[in-house]
């Protein structure tokens, strides 16, 4: 079984994999609003990416023969500014999440709980993916100051990504 801080941490995090499934969601709605549907293509699979890390830890959590107790999902904004500004606060959303990883880290080694130190590392790997790849987006919104040709061309590409449960290729 977890440690109770352990167990509570988790717990935690499902919430925020789940909110963060929520916030991408409703950027997709809005990406839509702003006639970007590959935008709001690649929005909506990073929501559905979400909802495979709230479950990896649930499915983890129950593996441990602990309680996954499930919390309110704070509510979400609706208006996320110009392109830029959106795939910026992806950005700053997915560096707190990280933080909140390396924190989950810090209570495992604090707890000697090598099991749960061995399961977060894929979360670790994921984070690095994460912010490199979210880093790249907002790098080509720039070049192209988030309008015309080059954006069109931006939102055609992002409208090419497709779901992959990367949680299934590793433990
Ligand atoms: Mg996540």
């Amino acid at each position: 079984m977890l440690k109770e801080k352990m167990e509570k941490a988790l717990n935690e995090q499902i919430n925020k994999e789940m909110f963060s499934a929520y916030l991408y969601l409703s950027m997709s709605a809005y990406a839509q609003t702003l006639g970007l549907p590959g935008v709001a293509n690649w929005m909506k699979i990073q929501a559905q990416e979400e909802l495979t890390h709230a479950n990896k830890f649930f499915d983890y959590i129950h593996e441990r023969n602990s309680r996954v107790l499930l919390q309110p999902i704070a509510g979400v904004d609706t208006e996320f500014g110009n392109v830029i500004e959106m795939f910026e606060r992806v950005m700053e959303h997915e560096q707190m999440v990280t933080d909140s990883i390396n924190n989950l880290v810090d209570i495992s080694i604090e707890l000697s709980d090598h099991a749960t130190r061995s399961m977060l590392m894929w979360f670790v790997d994921e984070q690095v993916e994460e912010e490199a790849s979210v880093q790249e987006i907002i790098d080509q919104l720039k070049m192209v100051e988030g309008k015309g040709h080059g954006l069109f061309m931006i939102d055609k590409d992002l409208g090419q990504r497709v779901f992959v449960d990367s949680t299934q290729n590793a433990q």
